[in-house]
């Protein structure tokens, strides 16, 4: 039986998913939640229904997948080893070296470790737990898939900077973008629903989770995307600012008298978003119940979210000279009927006619009329499976 795992580590956490391959069957799957601290939180799902969780002092990755192994082995889910023969690790920051997914050799840990620059949150953490990896399964092929690969057929004009050349030429100063596993699942499945070759369709993906991004889609192959040099930047999100003038930095670190202009940056990554303008909640169903018992505050954010994707969605409409499918995935994109028709029913001049019934769902579904001159579809994401199937591709 082949068994690859599909591994998401981020700067404090552990998603994991247990696939049977070349079947796609989850075996199990599970967090590891505050990492670095003496209450870290992991749990496992396993044997279609039954659930473990436990607090544990989880002080570093390493620890996290220890515990991942002792329980994959305590719990029966795997008798040997030996049957895990693949192994696929999220990397948000593949820089320009990482044009495609790539086989991971001590090399590409190492390069991984140093892209760090670009990610100092994510990057050294996934180095960290690949290395835990090729010790404990030293025989699976393991294979890095990058977030920001998707986005490395973006053409100049679009990921460069309007700064002084030679900051691209010495630094690698550019746009990078993020979340490409997503929209390349989401934007491959839209044009296997409407049953056309991705090369004839112009495509906007809008991921929006508790990170958002929107990426316009040319014939299969990104072209422009809202995240930037690092996921800050574009729409609105959870708790970051998306796009803001830089000469705000100077600005508040006097007004504020922060010193150091790493804590204005985290600043705009944790405390901003959703949750800075509506001062209730970073996460969406908050904000729009607060919204519902009449917090000002709250609708704001609601409002300055769906005004941003609009816009995005406008940009990329005229990048692309046109576009055939609005696709709508992760937390928000999937769940929220009433985001999505939102941000559709503001833009209708396109061509896009919403249809209230179709709309009304978390599935996979087309929710604009037949008549809509533009199409939008529901496409719940499944990056796990897409790195999954990256590791059987590479294997
Ligand atoms: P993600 O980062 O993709 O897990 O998405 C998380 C975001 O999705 C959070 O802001 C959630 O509030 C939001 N979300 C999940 N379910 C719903 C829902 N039914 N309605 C609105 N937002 C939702």
């Amino acid at each position: 039986m082949s068994k690859t795992f599909a591994i998401n580590a981020g700067s404090s956490s552990l998603k994991f998913q247990l696939y049977n391959m070349p079947e796609e069957e989850v075996i199990a799957k599970g967090l590891v939640e505050r990492i670095g601290l003496n209450d870290g939180v992991f749990n496992i799902e396993y044997n279609d229904g039954e659930e473990f969780e436990t607090t544990t002092n989880i002080p570093d990755h390493a620890k996290a997948v220890e515990l991942l192994f002792d329980y994959l082995q305590e719990f029966n889910i795997i008798d040997d080893l030996n049957e895990i023969d693949g192994v696929g690790h999220r990397v948000v920051a593949g820089g320009e070296i990482f044009k495609e997914s790539a086989v991971v050799t001590d090399e590409v840990i190492k390069q991984v470790d140093e892209l760090g620059e670009f990610a100092p949150l994510h990057n050294p953490a996934e180095a960290v737990v690949m290395r835990e990896f090729q010790k404990r399964v030293p025989n699976a092929t393991m294979v890095a898939v990058f977030d920001t690969s998707f986005h490395t057929t973006m053409p100049e004009e679009n990921y460069l900077y309007s700064l002084p050349y030679e900051y691209y030429e010495h630094f690698a100063a550019r746009k990078y973008g993020a979340h490409g596993t997503s929209h390349n699942y989401v934007s491959r499945r839209a044009a296997e629903i409407v049953g056309k070759p991705i090369e004839d369709l112009k495509i906007i993906t809008c991921h929006l989770g508790n990170g958002a991004s929107i990426t316009a889609v040319d014939g299969g192959k990104s072209v422009d995307t809202s995240m930037g040099f690092t996921p800050l930047a574009g729409v609105t999100m959870g708790t970051r600012t998306g796009d803001i003038d830089a000469s705000l930095i100077p600005y508040l670190m006097e007004k504020l008298d922060i010193k150091d202009v790493k804590d204005m940056i985290t600043i705009f990554n944790k405390k901003s978003g959703l949750l800075g303008i509506s001062g209730v909640s970073s996460d969406m169903r908050d904000v729009e119940e607060a919204a519902d018992e009449g917090n000002k505050r709250a609708q704001l954010a609601l409002d300055i979210f769906v005004n941003r994707v609009q816009k995005y969605i406008g940009q990329y409409i005229a990048v692309m000279n046109g576009v055939d499918i609005i696709v709508f995935t992760a937390g928000i994109g999937e769940n929220s009927a009433r985001e999505r028709r939102a941000i559709l029913e503001g833009i209708s001049w396109f061509g896009i006619e919403l249809d209230e019934e179709r709309n009304d769902t978390r599935k996979e579904a087309i929710i604009t009329t037949d008549e809509s001159k533009i199409m939008a579809i529901n496409i719940p994401t499944n990056e796990e499976v897409e790195i999954a199937r990256e590791v059987e591709r590479l294997k």
